[in-house]
């Protein structure tokens, strides 16, 4: 590929049928984003941020539309394909944690390694690897604590282990500090962006804080299942712009174009 591009999406729907229900979650989007970014993805509640990064990640089919992950299309792999392509290659982090409660840190972080086949790691490497992931995120000494013994922003420190543990080319956060306070906010939005830095790895994260947005490389505005040039609603505490738009949105907005 000529560009940088590692993710590409082109005309995307994806429609739920509950049956009872027809609910068009994206309605044709279109989205480039470049390796090494770290993107922000905001916008109204249901206007289909998870349902994107559900898509994105292949974890779930698209109606119409191409998605090409580093010139890949994930759709037209087998299942059993596009679930190592994911191992190898994607990391992710969700609102609730999902770490497994019976497992240590250090072996809930492991867990990638073991699941990518491809990779064929020993067990004594996997914990190596586990232990340096965790020592990364500022707990090498809680990786024989189960999560139910860690606070919320070190759960959420060890899901950054774990997704970042096989050094994945893309990291898909949905509201990664959805759950924790302003300061563990903070502090989790401080990791991402110098794992992102450090090792150029893409970052897909959305969010509803303008806060943590507005670190990001650029802010990807949603309503209704669309890609929108601005925001719909205003945030408060944000200076405004003549056109009646926040100042950093207003170019952040720009380098979309
Ligand atoms: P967001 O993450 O922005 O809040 P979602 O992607 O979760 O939005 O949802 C987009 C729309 O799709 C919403 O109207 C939601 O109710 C609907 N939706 C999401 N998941 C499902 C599902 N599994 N079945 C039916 N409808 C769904
Ligand atoms: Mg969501």
């Amino acid at each position: 590929m000529s560009d940088n591009v590692i993710i590409r999406a082109k005309d995307v729907q994806k429609t739920y049928n509950t049956g009872k229900v027809v609910v068009q979650a994206l309605r044709g989007l279109d989205l480039e984003v470049k390796q090494g970014e770290m993107v922000a993805i905001m916008g109204p509640s249901g206007c289909g941020k998870t349902t994107l990064l559900n898509t994105l990640s292949g974890l779930d089919a698209i109606d119409e539309g191409v998605i090409e992950i580093d010139g890949r299309n994930l759709a037209k792999m087998s299942d059993k394909e596009r679930t190592a392509y994911r191992a190898a290659n994607m990391g992710f982090v969700f609102q609730f944690y999902n770490l497994l409660p019976v497992l240590t840190a250090v072996e809930n972080v492991e867990m990638p390694l073991l699941l990518d086949y491809s990779s064929r790691i020993k067990a004594k490497e996997a914990r190596k690897l586990a232990g340096e992931a965790l020592a990364a995120v500022g707990l090498a000494d809680q990786g024989d604590q189960r999560p139910t013994e860690l606070s919320g922003g070190q759960q959420q420190r060890v899901t950054i282990a774990r997704a970042l543990v096989n050094k994945p080319a893309i990291v898909w956060a949905d509201e990664p500090t959805g759950d924790l306070d302003s300061k563990t906010s903070q502090e989790i939005m401080d990791l991402m962006r110098r794992l992102n830095r450090e090792n150029g790895q893409t970052f897909v994260i959305v969010t509803h804080s303008l806060e943590i947005g507005e670190q990001c490389d650029r802010i990807v505005w949603m309503k209704d299942g669309l890609v929108v040039g601005e925001p719909q609603q205003q945030p408060t505490a944000v200076p405004v712009n003549g056109n009646g738009y926040p100042k950093q949105i207003a170019q952040l907005t720009l380098q979309t174009a």
